[in-house]
């Protein structure tokens, strides 16, 4: 059997006002989607665990069949990863933003859209004169950049925030924090971490990047901010854990540093943009490569989240039309040559709410086609039918995955 899980990132969706109380699902052309759903079976999938914020991380965690609530790390470890930076079992890797602070407020979490060629050169100065020693900062895209902490001198076991999360805070309220001040390591990791957030200042403000910067009239990147810090997830691998190999496709360097955290193999698409006008055709073909070569494909479609983002419920509707016709098409087309072993399933990792501007937690619809269990059911791909459906709520996604896998009633390897 051959194994396709298709994601359309945060497309579920409240009912809105404007589209005569449908949701985006209701509301969109999908009949690619609703064969899926008339065809397969549906349920609903926690993949927000109680208590955890609602990240595409967490949810795409759990879709792959893993527990966010005890193998999620923090975001600093995926895109680590994402980004080839090797990480040892102690190592701690930070996002590490450049921002941009003014009068002592946040007031910019990416010092403008700073260009990767631009954060590239500020991030080279800081590595020069504050790396060594077991602190190391790697370039990444644009304002996303790593900082990697080595060595039993530091711990993971601190707060830090988001910095687009207290935009027009003052800064000074949510530099990193120890979780237990009397854990002598974290108060020593913090004093680090504050060290290189003041000294980045004094390299930063005046460096030839900014003064080109400012002179344009644009925001200065003044200094670094590490957050979502943590060690390279302890997971078995998905081969280990489900017996079999597999391939993600993404444009999302998280969705990426997953993939390889549970050892599946990254593959990068040109022209893959994690927008609408994204590389949908290099896209599926890369996915059918990889169903000749391995056993499971995670596919990953970011633009329909931005869109929803954006609050706009047409530009949201026409990006999961785009991933309808351009993904979940042709891959209900290369079924027919599979000769009845292909598995697929589509779901969203989370809500996102156009209302919301932002995820939130319920669980998500499912449809997993199976052509051993082909059914004859008309309905729509839909929170309601999701809801509806007959797999029930599924409460993790471990049980997800043995469900997904399970279906042809194949011996499941653990
Ligand atoms: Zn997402």
């Amino acid at each position: 059997m051959k194994y396709i899980i298709l994601i359309c990132d945060g497309a579920a969706d409240w009912s809105i006002e404007s589209l005569d109380n449908k949701t985006i699902f209701e509301s969109s052309k999908t009949p690619n989607m609703d064969w899926i759903a008339t065809h397969g079976k549906m349920g609903l999938l926690r993949t927000i665990p109680e208590g955890m914020a609602p990240g595409s991380e967490c949810g795409n965690m759990s879709i792959m069949g893993y527990d966010p609530k005890t193998d999620l790390t923090g975001r600093g470890p995926l895109e680590a990863l994402s980004a080839g930076v090797s990480l040892k079992e102690k190592d701690i890797a930070f996002r590490c933003n450049l921002i941009t602070i003014s009068e002592g407020l946040i007031k910019d979490y990416n010092a403008g859209h700073i260009s990767t060629r631009e954060a590239k050169e500020l991030i080279k100065v800081l590595q020069k004169e504050l790396g060594g020693e077991g602190i190391d900062f790697f370039p990444g895209v644009q304002y996303r950049n790593i900082l990697r902490l080595q060595g039993d001198i530091y711990s993971d076991q601190i707060y830090t925030t988001p910095p687009h999360d207290v935009l027009d805070e003052p800064y000074k309220n949510y530099l990193p924090q120890p979780k237990d001040p009397n854990d002598k390591i974290a108060v020593s990791t913090v004093r680090t971490l504050k060290r290189l957030i003041q000294q980045s200042n004094d390299l930063l403000k005046e460096h030839k990047v900014n003064r080109h910067r400012k002179k344009h009239g644009a925001p200065v990147a003044t200094h670094i901010w590490p957050w979502s810090g943590g060690k390279k997830p302890k997971i078995k691998s998905f081969k280990e854990k489900y017996g079999l190999s597999g391939s993600v496709i993404s444009a999302v360097d998280l969705i990426f540093g997953l993939g390889i955290a549970a050892g599946l193999k990254p593959i990068h698409v040109k022209g893959a943009t994690g927008l609408p006008d994204t590389n949908y055709e290099g896209k599926i073909n890369a996915a059918m490569e990889e169903l000749k070569k391995r056993d499971f494909v995670y596919l990953h479609i970011e633009g329909i989240d931005e869109m929803a983002h954006t609050g706009n419920p047409k530009k949201k509707i026409d990006a999961l039309e785009k991933f309808d016709k351009n993904i979940i098409k042709p891959i209900i087309e290369a079924e027919k040559n599979f000769n009845n072993n292909l598995v697929i399933a589509v779901l969203p990792d989370h809500y996102t709410p156009c209302k919301l501007r932002t995820h939130s937690r319920e669980p998500v619809p499912f449809a997993i086609y199976n052509p051993r269990k082909y059914q004859d059911k008309e309905r729509k791909f839909s929170e309601y039918n999701g809801k509806k459906g007959e797999l029930g709520l599924i409460e993790n996604g471990e049980s997800f995955m043995k469900l997904f896998l399970n279906l042809d009633n194949n011996e499941i390897p653990t």
